[in-house]
């Protein structure tokens, strides 16, 4: 079976990890874990860098510095993995849903507008696999409203919106470093921000809300959403060689364009003259005229011996948002047929050009 993504973890990411054993800083205070967070925001071009557990944490902290009153509503985008919305849903805000854009599957900045209301307080960006929202028109919204923009960067570690780093143009962005994304610590994520109190208010949320000058006494509620330097140090070895990983992304997916340009009635990943695409995973759209649902296709492929993942299911879609009267009788064409038509191949840093060659061969066997 060919993965649909493994994790390349190269000779320099073990010897920080040991260098972070070897040195008895094994929990979360450590020269790697500023390191990491220093680099990365720098990177991205933020001020601030706080490193936690995972990407869903990241979401919930910064959600957390907004400051959600009960019924404030947060603008974002159906078609995500379900973290950000859990992330609102669970400090009592609303997430209010917009559709994606046909073409490169982004949040539709243009339907933000018509859902602005007088309880709104954000607007929280999910850029979709490894390709840019359209940033521009949702900061002129966002500012015209006096909204927070938050970006989910957890997919475009490296992307590009007009030269500018994806996670670097909103006021907060969030990081995963999971396995399978562009960077990765095994498991951990990272909130950046551009102000010093927004940094003072995420360290304390990630470490229980310590009082600096007087621990265990406490003002408000925190969590130990807490990322440890032997984590770190990987990260460290990973963001050295992200210009690598980018171009093999990118190779990857050049190869995969050329090879299926000529087959009807499909859709493949965009890049739009604005955008530098990292294409964190590289997905297919069956057009609606096809019979088969991706479901069908997706199948076929495993007897080929190719794994691969579904698209995202959206937010209006799952009980468990329905279960709490939220969206009901909402509907989003565009986000409901690319959970139905769109599917991706394996794009892991470890593929092999002859693995690449043989998902080709039977991709297009199967969509003959
Ligand atoms: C992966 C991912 C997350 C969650 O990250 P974890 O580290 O798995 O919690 C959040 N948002 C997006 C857009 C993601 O792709």
């Amino acid at each position: 079976m060919i993965p649909v993504c493994e994790p390349l973890v190269t000779p320099r990411d073990i010897e920080l990890v040991n260098d972070a054993l070897a040195s008895g800083w094994i929990s979360s205070a450590g020269k790697y874990l500023d390191q990491f967070e220093e680099r990365w925001a720098a990177y991205c071009g933020m001020t601030y860098g706080i490193a936690v557990s995972n990407g869903s944490t990241a979401l919930d902290i910064a959600v957390d510095l907004l400051k959600l009153e009960a019924g404030d509503e947060v603008i974002m985008p159906t078609f995500t993995i379900i973290s950000p919305a859990q992330s609102v849903v669970r400090s009592g805000g609303i997430p209010v849903l917009v559709d994606s854009d046909p073409v490169t599957w982004q949040m539709d900045a243009g339907q933000i507008e018509a859902r602005i209301t007088s309880r709104t307080k954000a607007i929280l960006i999910v850029h979709i696999y490894g390709h840019p929202a359209d940033m521009d028109p949702i900061m002129a919204l966002a500012a015209k409203h006096g909204l927070t923009v938050i970006e989910d960067a957890a997919e475009v570690h490296g992307a590009e919106y007009k030269g500018r780093c994806c996670g670097g143009i909103g006021h907060i962005s969030t990081f995963s470093f999971y396995a399978n994304k562009l960077v990765t610590t095994g498991e951990g994520g990272m909130v950046l921000v551009k102000s010093k109190e927004h940094a003072d208010r995420a360290r304390s949320l990630r470490n229980l809300c310590f009082q600096p000058g007087r621990r265990f006494y406490h003002d408000s509620l925190g969590y130990n959403y807490r990322l440890t330097n032997v984590q770190a140090a990987m990260g460290v070895g990973q963001i050295e060689r992200i210009e690598e990983t980018i171009n093999r992304k990118r190779a990857i997916a050049h190869a995969y364009n050329t090879a299926f340009a000529g087959i009807p009635r499909i859709q493949l990943p965009s890049e739009m003259s604005w955008a530098h695409n990292v294409y964190w995973v590289y997905g297919i759209v069956l057009g609606e005229e096809r019979e088969a649902d991706a479901i069908q296709i997706m199948s076929q492929l495993r007897e080929h011996g190719i794994e691969t993942r579904p698209f995202f299911l959206g937010m209006h879609e799952q009980p468990v948002f329905q279960h709490r009267g939220l969206f009901l009788n909402e509907r989003y064409p565009v986000a409901e047929r690319l959970a139905r038509k769109g599917f991706y191949l394996p794009n892991g840093l470890t593929i092999t050009d002859r693995q690449i060659a043989d998902v080709v061969k039977s991709v297009k066997e199967c969509l003959a």
